[in-house]
C-alpha cells in the first residue's frame, strides 16, 4: 500500500503560453515583461521560463525583482532575452548582474552611485532603468531629486558607464485620479530626461490590473506577472483568453459517513480560515468544514471514496474556486494563495 498522499500542484506549462499570448494581445504594441518574482509566484521559476519560451511570440523582457532571480532567469532563457532586476542590491551582486547582462532597475542616488562604480570596476556598461517616485513611496527618486539623478545619469552615460535604458514607476492602483497623477509625474520625469538629452526606449508604469483596463497609462513595456500566471485581480472579473495555470489537487484518505477527508491541510499552505470554502470533486462542488494540519474534512457526496482526487482551487472545472477567490474569503489577493502552497507540495508540470 502507498503512505498517504499528499497534495500535488499540477501547472499547465501549455496554459502559460496561452495566457501570454492572450496578454501580449491585448497590450500591443506595449511589450510584455513577464514578472517572476517569489519563484514565479509559487510555480516554479525555471519550468516557468521553459513555459514562456514555448509561447508563439518571444517574451520581450523577464522581470527577475532581485540579482540572485534575475541570474536563474539569465542562466535558463540564454544569452539575448532582457531581464530586469529592481531591488536595490550590494556591489559584488551588481558585478554579477553586469556580468550576466541584466537590466538594473535604480532608485536611489547610494545605488546609482554603486552601479557607477561597479560599472566601472568591471568594465561593463550598466544598462540602468531609473526610477521615478510617482507617489507610492516605496523607492525611487523624489521629484525633487529627479533632475540631479538625470544629471548624474547622462554624465555617466558620456563616460560610457551607463546606457539610460529605461524610465519607470509603480502604480498604487488604488483609484483611477491616483493613477491619472502617477502617469502626469511620469511624463512629467521623461521631459526632464529628454531635455538632458536622454533618450530611453523601455518606458514603463503599469502592472497586471492597469495593463489591461487601463490602455492609455500603457508604456512601452508593461511588467506582467498575475495575470500570466492565470491569477485575476481580487474583486475583480476574470480575464478573457486567460485561465488559472496551477491546480491544487487532494485525494480522499477516509470516508465516514457524512465525513469525507481530504489529505491535505494548513501545513500545505492553505489557510485554516478559509474553512467554507468550496472545492470540487468529480461530482461537483462540496464544502470544506474543517481544516487541520495535514488533513482537512469536506462534506461527503455521493460515491465518494479512497484515493478519489478533490481540487482545492484551479480553473474551476470541478466546482473549485480559482485562488482568488479564496484570497477574497480572507481580504488579500490570489498571489499569496499561490506563493503559501508549501515548498513541500511536488509540482507536477504537463
Ligand atoms: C510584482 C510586480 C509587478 C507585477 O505585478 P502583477 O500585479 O503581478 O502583474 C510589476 N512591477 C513591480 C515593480 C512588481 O513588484
Amino acid at each position: 500500500m502507498d503512505a498517504v498522499r499528499g497534495p500535488v500542484l499540477r501547472i499547465s506549462s501549455a496554459q502559460l503560453a496561452r495566457n501570454i499570448t492572450a496578454v501580449q494581445t491585448r497590450i500591443a504594441p506595449s511589450q510584455l515583461m513577464l514578472v517572476m518574482k517569489d519563484d514565479a509566484y509559487g510555480h516554479g521559476l525555471e519550468e516557468m521560463v521553459d513555459a514562456s519560451m514555448a509561447a508563439p511570440a518571444p517574451v520581450a523582457m523577464y522581470g527577475g525583482y532581485d540579482v540572485p532571480t534575475s541570474l536563474r532567469i539569465r542562466a535558463r532563457v540564454g544569452a539575448g532575452a532582457r531581464v530586469f532586476a529592481w531591488a536595490s542590491s550590494d556591489a559584488d551582486a551588481v558585478s554579477a548582474a553586469l556580468e550576466s547582462d541584466i537590466d538594473l532597475g535604480v532608485g536611489t542616488a547610494a545605488y546609482l552611485r554603486r552601479v557607477i562604480e561597479a560599472a566601472s570596476k568591471t568594465g561593463i556598461r550598466a544598462r540602468v532603468h531609473l526610477k521615478i517616485d510617482t507617489g507610492l513611496h516605496r523607492n525611487g527618486f523624489r521629484a525633487e531629486e529627479w533632475a540631479d539623478a538625470v544629471t548624474e545619469v547622462t554624465d555617466a552615460e558620456r563616460a560610457g558607464l551607463i546606457e539610460l535604458a529605461g524610465v519607470w514607476s509603480h502604480l498604487a492602483e488604488a483609484s483611477d485620479a491616483e493613477d491619472d497623477e502617477a502617469a502626469r509625474a511620469f511624463a512629467t520625469a521623461v521631459d526632464v530626461v529628454r531635455k538632458a538629452g536622454g533618450d530611453p526606449s523601455a518606458l514603463h508604469l503599469t502592472a497586471s490590473a492597469a495593463s489591461w483596463w487601463r490602455p492609455e497609462l500603457r508604456g512601452t513595456i508593461s511588467r506582467i506577472g498575475a495575470f500570466c500566471y492565470g491569477i485575476r485581480s481580487a474583486d475583480g472579473p476574470a480575464i478573457p483568453g486567460t485561465l488559472p495555470i496551477a491546480t491544487l489537487e487532494a485525494h480522499v484518505v477516509d470516508v465516514r459517513g457524512d465525513d469525507v477527508v481530504i489529505g491535505a491541510g494548513w501545513l500545505h499552505g492553505i489557510p485554516s480560515t478559509l474553512t467554507g470554502m468550496p472545492v470540487g470533486t468529480q461530482a461537483g462542488a462540496t464544502e470544506v468544514l474543517h481544516i487541520d494540519a495535514t488533513t482537512m474534512v469536506v462534506r461527503s457526496w455521493a460515491g465518494a471514496s479512497i484515493g478519489d482526487p478533490v481540487r482545492l482551487f484551479g480553473a474551476g472545472e470541478w466546482g473549485e474556486s480559482d485562488a482568488t477567490a479564496l484570497a477574497e474569503r480572507i481580504d488579500t489577493v490570489g498571489e499569496e494563495i499561490l506563493t503559501r502552497v508549501s515548498p513541500l507540495v511536488p509540482r507536477r508540470y504537463s
